[in-house]
């Protein structure tokens, strides 16, 4: 029996191990993919205190290596269910299972990808999924940003200030996003705005190159020449395998206030995968904090 076991190896249940771990608690850290989650795919991490700018693959690294030095188990595995038994709860892994004490999940979320042409082959060159994080290496050329909602116009907005033009590419007539970010990106100059538009194609050699579009409309097909595309086509929370024990708001977070805390005693939520206003790399390794914390004192208390 585990005193803690956290479910996700992204920033949010890295930091939730180091404090469990730090705090003598017997911990699993289970991860179904590679450990470091979103970050892992962002060329340069520039807005994490300490690091003026870090790889993101490496940051994930350096959080591990201080977990082996403080013996983390470390199990690859894909959760997909998780039960109440007498002292705790039991975590479900095909065949397997493992029990704890409390659990933490920290499951993240995941970029819904376009699923065209090139897009796995140009990943961390020239596809991106966080302007924020990746804008920096953009700067002076020519980008595509996908998507209408508000990430995808904030994410425009904000390349335009790095980037020789930004071209907004976008499924319909109509946005998702508020209206005052569409007005402000249709008067900026740099902005492109192209409606009716699917990206079909991402081209280049060892960088992005170009993109084959195509107009819903007309079907006619196009290539615009750019360096980038940000894809900013929604995020998909993980959170189904623990909707018949935890409450789940109707998006799919899990329904946690800042104090981490679910509606199971004993089950904390941490990072993007947690309903929240602000999901970055700093907000998530706080809220492994907030979360380790509260389980131990869950746990002393019992
Ligand atoms: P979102 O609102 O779900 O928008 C996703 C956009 O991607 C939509 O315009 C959608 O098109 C498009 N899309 C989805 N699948 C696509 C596909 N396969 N191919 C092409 N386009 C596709 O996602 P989001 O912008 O990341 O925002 C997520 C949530 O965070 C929203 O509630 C948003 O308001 C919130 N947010 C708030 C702020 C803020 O400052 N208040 C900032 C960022 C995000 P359709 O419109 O045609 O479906």
């Amino acid at each position: 029996m585990y005193d803690i076991i956290i479910v996700g190896a992204g920033p949010a249940g890295m930091t939730a191990a180091l404090y469990a771990l730090r705090a003598q608690k017997k911990v699993l850290l289970i991860e179904g993919e590679s450990y470091g989650g979103q970050i892992v795919e962002s060329q340069g991490v520039e807005n994490y205190p300490g690091f003026t700018e870090i790889n993101g693959y490496d940051l994930a690294e350096n959080m591990m290596r201080q977990l082996r030095a403080l013996q983390v188990e470390l199990l690859p595995a894909h959760v997909d269910g998780i039960g109440q038994t007498d002292g705790g709860f039991e975590v479900r892994m095909g065949t397997k299972t493992a029990c704890g004490r409390a659990v933490i999940l920290a499951t993240g979320l995941k970029h819904r990808k376009l699923g065209v042409l090139g897009e796995e082959q140009f990943l961390g060159r020239g596809v991106s999924f966080c302007a924020l994080c990746d804008g920096g290496f953009f700067r002076g050329r020519e980008v595509a940003v996908v998507g209408g909602g508000n990430t995808a116009l904030q994410d425009a907005l904000y390349l335009s200030e790095l980037c020789a033009r930004v071209t907004l590419i976008h499924r319909r007539e109509g946005f998702r996003a508020e209206e005052a970010l569409v007005e402000k990106a249709r008067k900026n100059e740099k902005i492109t705005i192209l409606t009716d538009t699917v990206v079909k194609e991402i081209r280049g050699e060892m960088t992005v190159r170009e993109l084959l579009l195509q107009n819903v409309r007309t079907k006619e097909e196009s290539t615009l020449a750019v360096s980038g595309i940000f894809e900013a086509v929604g995020q998909i929370p993980q959170n189904g395998a623990f909707a018949s024990l935890v409450a789940l708001d109707e998006s799919g977070y899990l329904t946690a206030g800042e104090d981490c805390k679910t509606d199971v005693a004993g089950i904390f939520a941490a990072g993007d995968c947690r309903t929240k206003e602000v999901r970055q790399l700093t907000t998530a390794t706080a809220d492994g904090t907030v979360a380790a914390i509260s389980a131990i004192a869950y746990l002393d208390a019992l």
